[in-house]
């Protein structure tokens, strides 16, 4: 086992929050490294939609131009029953530099953020796994094992990923951005608790001729939700919320090639039958054509909410501290505000002015927002004035609205509804 002494900041996960927080920290000066047990980064769209705060804090890394360049321009959400448009909530009158939603597939955002890193000097170590992490007062210490691919098998040949080599690395900071399954929330103890069931989509990216004007569009059920986004070059995304159907815990993983899922008779949740039922059932109004399907999958989500956000040396962004629904992508975008609260907080510290106590602060605040968007803590109250379809589904639009704190409240105000805490408290 080699021994090296290294960064000051180690960052375990290079999804789109831990390389948006190692951007941070390189652009502050601060010595970090990236390590991912994967080889390399996503490659299907995901989380697709950056949120006008996500694409303040790109611009603040220079990034905004490049991926408005790239993105499709969201500038409303319509929100729909079966049959018609029942209202609608306006991006453009929110404040601030970006009053837009920016359309970008996860793989594309997470190679211009690589290249970015890569451009700070900072490569990330690819099929570098950690497999336990010890803090104490003043370190923490990582062992981390190299995978290598290796050829088995004699009646069928495939390959499996072997230990090549383990090492351990000093570090006074890890940042767990290493997803829903984080083995650094393991590392600490903390529990995961469910905070709601879960839920299931099926998944279409497909080529149409409908003209879908800058909006994103939600259809809600009496009791299901179901979202078209538009993407760039005349496709769009719809994801269709399964009532009855239901796929075990371990399913949901990011694949690193792009490949065609496996659709039609063996899957029939996903088969282009299955496709245009769904539209005819929950959205008589599309009328656009479905043409060259290029992604269909069935995908569950989770709503969980780590115990605490860390401890001590070691604090968690992203998913690994939170999962929710897919409709307004909030999971990756408030996991964007979390790896620039984090790495602003921990430069601060690094540099002296700040002390590990009061990293707390940071844990306190995520808590409470996740409660706050996962429903366990308030949620949206309706008025006088809220339309009664809407009241009716205010719960439910929480996961739904594409942005976080003041751009959340405001299009909630656009609904005449109201976010609320328990205890009367306003977000
Ligand atoms: C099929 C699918 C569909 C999705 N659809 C949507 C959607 O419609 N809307 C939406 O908002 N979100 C969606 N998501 C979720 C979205 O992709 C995540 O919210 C987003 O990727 C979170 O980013 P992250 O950086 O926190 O974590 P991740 O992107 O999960 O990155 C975590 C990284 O950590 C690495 N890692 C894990 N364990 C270790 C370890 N022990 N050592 C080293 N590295 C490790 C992983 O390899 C991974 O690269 C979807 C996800 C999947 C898989």
């Amino acid at each position: 086992m080699s021994v090296r002494e290294n960064p000051e900041v180690l960052v375990i996960g290079a999804g789109p929050v831990g390389l948006f927080a190692a951007i941070v920290l390189a652009k502050r000066g601060v010595r970090v490294q990236v390590v991912d047990r994967d080889w390399r980064t996503g490659a299907h769209s995901y989380a697709l939609a950056l949120h006008g705060h996500s694409l303040q804090l790109l611009d603040e890394l220079g990034l905004a131009e490049t991926i408005l360049e790239r993105a499709y321009r969201v500038d409303k959400v319509g929100l729909y029953d079966a049959s018609h448009r029942r209202a609608e909530m306006r991006l453009a009158e929110l404040d601030g530099p970006f009053p837009l939603v920016a359309v970008l597939p996860q793989d594309q955002l997470e190679r211009i953020l690589e290249e970015t890193l890569q451009g700070l000097g900072v490569r990330i170590r690819w099929n570098h796994e950690i497999s336990q992490l010890e803090q104490d007062d003043k370190e923490v210490t990582a062992t981390i094992h190299r995978l290598e691919k290796q050829s088995a098998g004699y009646a069928v040949a495939h390959t499996e990923w072997v230990i090549a080599k383990t090492e351990q690395i000093r570090t006074p900071f890890v940042i767990g951005a290493d997803g829903h399954r984080s083995s650094v929330r393991r590392s600490l103890g903390l529990g995961f608790d469910e905070i709601q069931p879960p839920t299931h989509f099926a998944v279409f990216e497909f080529h149409t001729d409908a003209d879908l004007g800058g909006e994103m569009r939600i259809s809600m059920g009496e009791t299901a939700t179901h979202a078209l986004w538009p993407l760039p070059d005349g496709f769009c995304r719809w994801s269709f919320q399964l009532a009855d159907f239901n796929l075990p815990a371990s399913t949901r993983k990011k694949d690193r090639l792009t490949i065609q899922q496996v659709g039609g008779a063996e899957f029939p949740v996903v088969a282009e039958q299955r496709l245009r039922e769904l539209v005819k059932k929950n959205a008589h109004w599309f009328q656009g054509s479905i043409d060259a399907i290029q992604w269909q999958i069935a995908v569950r989500f989770e709503h969980h909410l780590a115990e605490r956000f860390g401890k001590g040396r070691l604090w968690l962004a992203g998913d690994a501290g939170h999962t929710t629904g897919p409709v307004g992508m909030q999971s990756m975008n408030v996991g964007f505000r979390e790896a620039r609260e984090l790495g602003e907080a921990l430069a601060a510290v690094l540099r002296g002015k700040g002390s590990v106590a009061t990293l707390e602060s940071y844990g306190r605040s995520r808590s409470k927002e996740w409660r706050f968007l996962l429903g366990a803590d308030g949620g949206l109250k309706a008025t006088a004035q809220t339309d009664p379809w809407i009241a009716k589904r205010a719960d439910r639009l929480v996961p739904c609205i594409p942005a976080s704190r003041d751009g959340f409240a405001r299009l909630a105000g656009q609904l005449a509804l109201e976010p609320m805490l328990l205890g009367g408290q306003e977000t």
